[in-house]
């Protein structure tokens, strides 16, 4: 059994000393968001079926990691899934069969949509209402835009317009009637009241082939 000298003794303790001296300055130099970001771990789904019912058993620890409320959590999840269910305690009870894979999945969709920051990809955001965009405003870079909710679901049409839909335009032109138009995916989009130049949030109203024509909700705070 070998036994440290005192001054091999002496020599580790300042070197230890020296160590977390050292720990202690990196740790001060570190900005604040970078311990949020490692800590942002999303819990694995635990899920459990039951015949035609699944239950997702940790839900809300899912969604206090996400910060979001589990409500919209939940009607994101069952409009994806295109099922039924309801929060029960902090579970969350599907009224049909789900695979954990498919739920893990859609979780990851919501994240990606309603938590991670577009410009940092950091997850300290909060999510507010203007009017009836949603805004995610990022705590970490102060990034401040509206909420750009993709069709994810493989039944629908990634690339297509509905009427309800509020979207981000850039007005780079006037129509005969004077309206501002704008271009989105594949759709020429008349803007009433717009200016061309201007970024503008717009409700989508009514859709003729290609042409979309919106109603102008606010304008747009991205920088
Ligand atoms: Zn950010």
């Amino acid at each position: 059994m070998p036994f440290d000298s005192p001054d091999q003794r002496r020599l580790r303790m300042s070197s230890d000393e020296d160590y977390f001296a050292l720990l202690d300055r990196a740790k001060e130099q570190l900005p604040e968001v970078a311990e949020n970001h490692d800590r942002f771990v999303i819990p694995e789904v635990d899920v459990m079926q039951e015949g035609k019912i699944t239950v997702i058993r940790n839900f809300i620890d899912i969604t206090e990691v996400l910060r979001r409320d589990g409500q919209h959590v939940l009607q994101f999840l069952l409009r994806e899934l295109g099922a039924p269910g309801n929060i029960e305690g902090r579970r969350v009870v599907i009224k049909a069969k789900v695979s954990p894979g498919m739920i893990t999945d859609k979780i990851q969709t919501y994240t990606d949509t309603f938590v991670i920051c577009s410009e940092c990809g950091r997850p300290d955001t909060k999510m507010n209402k203007e009017g009836r965009t949603l805004v995610l405003e990022c705590e970490a870079c102060g990034a401040h835009r509206p909420v750009n909710v993709k069709k994810t679901s493989r039944s629908e049409n990634v690339n297509s317009l509905k009427e309800g839909d509020i979207i981000e335009v850039f007005i780079n032109d006037v129509g005969k009637k004077g309206d501002g138009t704008g271009k989105f995916m594949d759709y020429l989009v008349v803007v009433p009241g717009t200016v061309k130049g201007a970024t503008v949030h717009a409700k989508i109203t009514k859709i003729s082939a290609k042409t979309a024509f919106a109603s102008r909700t606010t304008e747009a705070t991205t920088r």
